[in-house]
Order: structure tokens, then C-alpha cells, then sequence
């Protein structure tokens, strides 16, 4: 499973559709400050459910994402990211060959929408599909300057939190939790 491409719409500098294709070499994104750069790895977080905009290094409102407009540019009014992943080994539990996750959101009524292969879905749905194969929020797939330090100091419960993700039994661990609550 591996990143094939990314599409970014109207998402903070990307104000035009940028298309990003990857294949299973590594790649680098290089570039002078401020060009973008970590805007990407921002794209990849929010459509696989990103909620904390501070995390985002966004403003308070999730709707801050949005291109705010430039020397040269009027704002636009909507945000849309897709990530491609390659499926053919079915690391996500499902019988496509590609997985396609879309996030979209609307400046006019701050309202998000999220769709799985080109079908609406809710984030729940998302954050399901990606759990248990690595790519979770809390995960060990996208390591930030900060992360590395932060696991070598973390708590050996903490650190066993990332461990259960990785080895898939996170899933079944929330499940058990919503169950309880109700
Ligand atoms: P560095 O090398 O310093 O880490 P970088 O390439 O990672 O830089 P980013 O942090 O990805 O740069 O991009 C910062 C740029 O994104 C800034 O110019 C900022 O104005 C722009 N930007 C962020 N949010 C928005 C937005 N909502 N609308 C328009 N531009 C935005
Ligand atoms: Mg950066």
C-alpha cells in the first residue's frame, strides 16, 4: 500500500488544483521557505481526519485552511484534498484496487464533507478505513521534528498506545469503549 497521489484544491497556498504523484521510491519535497512544503504533509493529515487546527498551524476555524487570498488572488470559497492509495495488497479492508479519501470543506457554511471512493461518507467512516492499517491520526506514519524526541521520552503506557495501533488491535479497543458507553 503506498501513496499514489495527492490532490489538493483551494487548500492553503494551493489555490489552484495541484496534482502530486508519488511512485514506491522515496521522494523529496524540496522548496525555499514558505513555498508550501509542510502545507502537504497538512493536506494528507486533514483528509485522514485532522481535527485540531492548532495542529494544522491553522487559525481557530477549520475554514482558516481555506486559501485566504493572496497579492495576486481573491480567497476561494472551498478546500478539497483527495489522497490516492495504491490497494492492491487490500491492507485496507476493502476489495478495491485504489482507495481514493476526499475531504472537502465550504467556507460560506463552515460545513465538511467526506467521501470514500467518490461515495459521501462521514469521518467516522475514514478514520475506520484508516485505522488499523498505520495511517491512523495518532500513528507512526507521519513522524513530525517533534515526534521523535516525544516517543523516546514518552510513557511506556503512552508509547504501548502506538504499538497497538500498528499491530491493529486499536480498533477493536474503541469499539469495545463506544459499546460500553451505551
Ligand atoms: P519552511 O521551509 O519554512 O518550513 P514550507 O515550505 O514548509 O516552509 P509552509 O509552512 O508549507 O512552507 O507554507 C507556508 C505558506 O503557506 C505561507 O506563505 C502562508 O502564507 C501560506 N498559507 C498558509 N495558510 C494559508 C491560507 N489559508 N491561504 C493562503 N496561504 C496560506
Ligand atoms: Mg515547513
Amino acid at each position: 500500500m503506498f501513496l499514489k497521489r495527492i490532490e489538493i484544491q483551494g487548500f492553503k497556498s494551493f489555490a489552484d488544483k495541484t496534482i502530486l504523484q508519488f511512485d514506491q521510491n522515496i521522494t523529496g519535497i524540496v522548496g525555499p521557505n514558505g513555498c508550501g512544503k509542510s502545507n502537504v504533509n497538512d493536506a494528507i493529515r486533514w483528509v485522514l481526519g485532522e481535527q485540531s487546527t492548532k495542529s494544522l498551524r491553522s487559525g481557530s476555524s477549520m475554514s482558516d485552511i481555506i486559501f485566504s487570498g493572496s497579492e495576486y488572488r481573491k480567497p476561494v470559497n472551498m478546500a478539497k484534498v483527495t489522497l490516492v492509495f495504491d490497494n492492491s495488497l487490500h491492507i485496507f479492508d476493502s476489495p478495491y484496487e485504489e482507495i481514493e479519501i476526499t475531504r472537502q470543506l465550504q467556507r460560506s457554511t463552515n460545513e465538511a464533507s467526506y467521501f470514500i471512493n467518490k461515495e459521501p461518507c462521514r469521518l467516522k467512516d475514514i478514520n475506520d478505513l484508516v485505522m488499523d492499517t498505520g495511517l491512523g491520526r495518532d500513528s507512526l506514519s507521519i513522524i513530525t521534528q517533534g515526534n521523535i524526541s516525544a516517543f523516546a521520552d514518552a510513557k511506556p503506557e503512552d508509547r504501548r498506545l502506538l504499538f497497538e495501533e500498528a499491530a491493529g488491535v486499536a480498533k477493536y479497543k474503541k469499539r469495545k469503549k463506544v459499546s460500553l458507553q451505551k
